[in-house]
């Protein structure tokens, strides 16, 4: 079977499969009910893989306090992508002229108020300030699966401006950090190809906003802190990343004060697996039913 790779017939046929529900905006559609089936067992394998791993599972909002965006650098490095929540707090005449103006057709969202919530830009943005203070000896290992938001609306299904992020969070003595991120990188390729998918991995690099970002860009790949897993979906030439592996040094935890037992600076990274990507990855590679994929793929899928 040769594949070919063109957006907008994949983008309709997975419609006509009812796998993805269009809402007239780009990059927020809704998911059929097969596609949730595909997303939720893959994250239950990756569950079952980690397993001994005996990470602690947390869970928080897909929205997070603006003031801890702030602190944690997203606005200087990436405000091209965030969500702000805004919301009307005005009196009687306010609230009659918003509704007018609706009606009229005319722009009323300046009369809303910013909250003190913004849109989660990464799941692991809200796990960091709950550890400050001493990690245990050996560190902390965290997982945590949350809604993300970033406004990159695009006509590639692959390109969400809402879609979930399964993570894991590891905290500790520097050299422990590394090597873990390294074994999930191979790990990570592992259950890909195991699942046959044609995955890669190489190293890479954030969207930093602007000509600053350019540098930034370029000391994160020098520095080979960022790591994806790409998949051929929706190019050949251009493979999207299923999966992320960063090691943030001392970034987030000098920040936050996150030290290691014996009181030196921790390190932290994470790797998040782009549940809607793999998704569809596994949709591109096996076919628009699942009850038509390979034996081993389901086995593993759905034990
Ligand atoms: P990042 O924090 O950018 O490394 O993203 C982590 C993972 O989320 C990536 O490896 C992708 O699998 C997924 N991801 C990132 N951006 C998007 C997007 N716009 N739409 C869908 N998935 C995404
Ligand atoms: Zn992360």
């Amino acid at each position: 079977m040769t594949v070919s790779y063109d957006i907008t017939n994949f983008y309709n046929e997975l419609v006509a499969h009812g796998l993805i529900l269009p809402n007239g905006v780009k990059g927020a559609y809704g998911r059929g009910a097969v596609f949730e089936e595909i997303a939720r067992a893959f994250n239950d394998l990756v569950s079952r893989i980690a397993k001994n791993d005996g990470a602690q599972e947390v869970m928080f909002p897909p929205v997070l306090p603006r003031a801890l965006v702030e602190k944690m650098g997203y606005m200087d490095s990436f405000p091209q992508l965030a969500g702000s929540v805004h919301s009307f707090v005005g009196n009687d005449a306010a609230a009659r002229e918003i509704s007018e103006r609706v009606h009229a057709g005319l722009r009323w969202e300046d009369m809303l108020e910013p909250t003190e919530l913004m849109l989660v830009p990464a799941a692991c943005y809200p796990v960091y300030p709950n550890f400050s203070g001493l990690l245990p000896g050996g560190g902390r290992l965290i997982t945590v699966l949350n809604w993300v938001f970033r406004h990159e609306p695009s006509d590639e299904p692959t390109r969400l401006q809402s879609f979930r992020m399964r993570e894991f969070i590891r905290m500790g003595q520097p050299d422990d950090v590394l090597a873990w991120r390294d074994e999930w990188l191979r790990r990570g390729l592992d259950l890909l190809q195991g699942l046959g998918l044609p995955a890669q991995s190489d190293v890479a690099n954030d969207p930093f906003f602007g000509r600053t970002g350019k540098i930034l860009a370029a000391n994160q790949r020098e520095q080979r802190l960022k790591f994806e897993i790409m998949v051929p979906v929706i190019s050949l030439e251009k493979p999207t990343a299923v999966a992320s592996f960063n090691w943030h040094q001392d970034h987030f935890s000098s920040l936050f004060g996150i030290s290691n037992a014996d009181s030196s600076v921790a390190h932290t990274a994470c790797l998040g697996f782009g549940l809607e990507r793999v998704t569809l990855a596994l949709i591109k590679a096996h076919g628009f039913d699942p009850k038509t994929w390979p034996e081993e793929v389901r086995g593993q899928l759905w034990p």
